[in-house]
């Protein structure tokens, strides 16, 4: 069953039952009280008629005492006048004596003596009479019932009065049978109308079939104007399921039902509008990812890459400011890196950043933190660490690569459980580039260094040396360069083995590295030879580097272990040095590497444990040379060493 259906017949329930009910109700009484009515009129007309019968009977009884006593003489006259005066129809005087003397009726037919008033018995029930005795004769006093008396008598009572009892009724009457008794000696009925029951009751009936009509009518009106708009609805909530966001419902009136459809067309504009605002929020989200794939593709570039992991990262969470910090590999500081929405210098090496503290204990704990704050600038701020992915080797000392951090969630919530996930989810993307960055970095590092001592190798030195004199030319400058070889390494080797030879190399690259300036550079140029670039430094300069290294050498001997039986712990070393200076001593860094090493030889030559410089060459020559009267001599003479040489 519909809804209308089940509307409907509520409403005709609710109707039509009291409607019924009622008008039964109204049958039932209406007949009660009007048999009530009817039988009061009938008592009311039966005492009526009684007393009216009564008087009748006490009248003839007078009318016949009063001829009674009157002398025999004068009673025909008094008789006459009574009937003349019509209190009795008739007066008969009788005399047993005088049989002859007949009656003296006047007028009227002389039918008899009729029904007794006393004594009613049996007679002719249309006169009615009463006597009264003298010493002589019998009065009686008659009166006719005739039918203008029953109708008089009938008017009086409200009723229709007929003679005798029984007589049958007509119909739509109630009757009332009167019978004789001393006093009313006359049988007589009584009959009233009863109304028109008949009429009243198809009144009645037509009354509940126009209501009922009208109910049915009005229960489907009612019915079909609460259903058709919950049928609207329902079939536009059924297009909204099916993704029709467009779908509107007509406001029938401003009832419930209107509220309802206002309702339900402001939720689906909401729901459209959401839609919408999702839609264009994932297109741009497609867009950042498609670059940020590309980017970590295409480049080991982290000034270019950290940028787009963090525009992407900002715009899946709708935060307002981002910034990432790294940590550096060298002093392990946080530094910043890359920023969007930052107010103020933050990329200033120790500028203030928003919350410092919050983002420099997710470093230092690897763990994230999200808040809110009262500050005004980045009130609400999301911060993950940037980790190494785990499956791949990470140094031991390696803990966190920095921090991603986000501030200030666009329309104005804090930050949720699903941006902590998604920033993690950039946050390893960053690591992920971090990590091969360093890796990248570290493996090319590693081809220019040597591992044995950890300066930079010869392929380094050939780069660092061209770029160095190439700078300095541009500039004007000057750049020294020292080329150092230890003095008898062959025989160190020899006594005291491979491994303590390796040592000494290892000890000797030390004391050149803290000999040095920041800004000097040290090399292996291999075996035991080294080459120290001394930038912005002339020929002075470079003795002075050079007395210093050669006394950092010479002045305490190398310890080496294990240590062999019989031998030392300590090695004395010496080292030959030779000085070049560019532009004077060559034009090109091969010219002066060159010059640097005929000097070396001429050290070695000058009997070790010294430094020599370069001779001056001409400009145009196409290869320095060496004269020794110019060469400058070097400290003082070392101590021999003692062994072989
Ligand atoms: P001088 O230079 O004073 O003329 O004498 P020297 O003994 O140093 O002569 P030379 O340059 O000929 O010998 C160099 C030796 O250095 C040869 C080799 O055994 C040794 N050597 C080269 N590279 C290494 C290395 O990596 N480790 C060790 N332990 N020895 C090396
Ligand atoms: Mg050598
Ligand atoms: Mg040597």
């Amino acid at each position: 069953m519909t809804l209308r259906g089940r509307l409907t017949s509520a409403f005709l329930v609710v109707v039509l039952g009291p409607v019924l009910l009622g008008s039964i109700f109204v049958a039932v009484t209406v007949g009660a009280v009007n048999r009530e009515r009817t039988t009061e009129r009938l008592d009311h007309a039966a005492t009526t008629v009684s007393v009216a019968v009564g008087a009748i009977c006490r009248q003839l009884q007078a009318s016949a005492d009063a001829v009674a006593v009157v002398p025999a003489e004068s009673r025909r006259a008094v008789a006459d006048q009574l009937v003349a005066r019509g209190l009795a129809t008739e007066i008969l005087v009788t005399d047993p004596e005088q049989p002859n003397l007949g009656r003296s009726a006047t007028t009227g037919d002389p039918g008899g003596a009729g029904r007794d008033c006393a004594d009613p018995g049996a007679g002719e029930p249309s006169r009615v009479s009463a006597s009264a005795y003298a010493q002589d004769v019998t009065v009686i006093a008659a009166q006719r019932i005739d039918a203008a008396l029953l109708d008089r008598l009938g008017e009086a009572a409200g009723v229709a009065v007929t003679l005798g009892a029984d007589v049958p009724g007509a119909a739509g009457t109630a009757r009332r049978d009167l019978r004789a008794e001393p006093g009313r000696p006359v049988p007589l009925t009584l009959t009233v109308p009863t109304g028109e029951p008949t009429f009243r009751y198809l009144a009645l009936l037509l009354i509940v079939l126009v209501t009922a009509a009208v109910a049915v009518l009005a229960a489907r009106w009612l019915a079909r104007s609460t259903t058709r708009p919950l049928g609207d609805l329902a079939w536009a909530a059924d297009r909204v399921a099916n993704g029709d966001l467009d779908t509107r419902v007509p406001i029938p009136r401003p009832d419930e039902l209107g509220r309802l459809a206002g309702t339900f067309n402001r939720m689906t504009r909401e729901l459209q509008s959401y839609v919408q605002a999702l839609t264009a929020s994932r297109d741009q989200l497609r867009r950042h990812l498609a670059i940020l794939g590309d980017t970590l593709s295409s480049t080991h570039d982290l000034d270019r890459i950290l940028p787009v992991i963090l525009r992407t990262a900002m715009t899946a969470t709708s935060a307002r400011a981002g910034l990432i910090l790294l940590t550096d590999p060298a002093d392990g500081r946080l530094a910043a890196r890359c920023g969007f929405g930052l107010a103020g210098d933050w990329d200033m090496p120790g500028a203030e950043l928003p919350h410092r503290a919050v983002l420099g204990t997710v470093a230092a704990t690897g763990s994230p933190l999200r808040g809110n704050t009262g500050q005004p600038a980045c009130e609400s701020y999301l911060a993950v660490p940037i980790c190494a992915p785990p499956d791949e080797e990470a140094g031991p000392e390696e803990g966190t690569l920095g921090v991603l951090a986000l501030f200030d969630r666009l329309g104005g919530a804090s930050f949720e459980d699903t941006d902590l996930r998604t920033l993690r989810t950039f946050a390893g993307q960053a690591g992920v580039a971090v990590h091969n960055v360093r890796v990248h970095e570290e493996a090319q590092r590693l081809s220019l260094t040597d591992p044995l001592t950890g300066l930079w190798n010869y392929r380094y030195l050939r780069e660092v040396l061209r770029r160095e004199v190439e700078r300095a030319s541009r500039f004007g400058r000057m750049l020294t360069v020292l080329v150092l070889d230890l003095d008898h390494f062959k025989e160190v080797n020899d006594t005291y083995g491979h491994t303590a030879g390796d040592q000494v190399l290892g000890e000797f690259a030390r004391r050149i590295r803290i000999g040095l300036r920041e800004v000097d550079v040290a090399f292996r140029q291999g075996g035991e030879e080294f080459v120290v670039l001394l930038p912005e430094t002339d020929a002075y300069g470079g003795v002075i580097v050079a007395e210093r290294l050669g006394a950092a050498v010479r002045d305490r001997p190398v310890l080496v272990e294990p240590r062999r039986p019989g031998l030392p712990d300590r090695i004395p070393i010496s080292v030959s040095i030779g000085i070049a200076v560019f532009p004077e001593h060559g034009a090109t860094a091969q010219e002066v590497l060159d010059a640097a090493d005929e000097a070396l030889y001429a050290a070695k030559n000058a009997g070790r444990d010294t430094y020599r410089l370069a001779v001056r060459v001409s400009r145009g020559g196409t290869e320095g040379h060496l004269d020794p009267a110019t060469a400058v001599t070097g400290g003082p003479q070392p101590p021999r060493h003692g062994r072989g040489r």
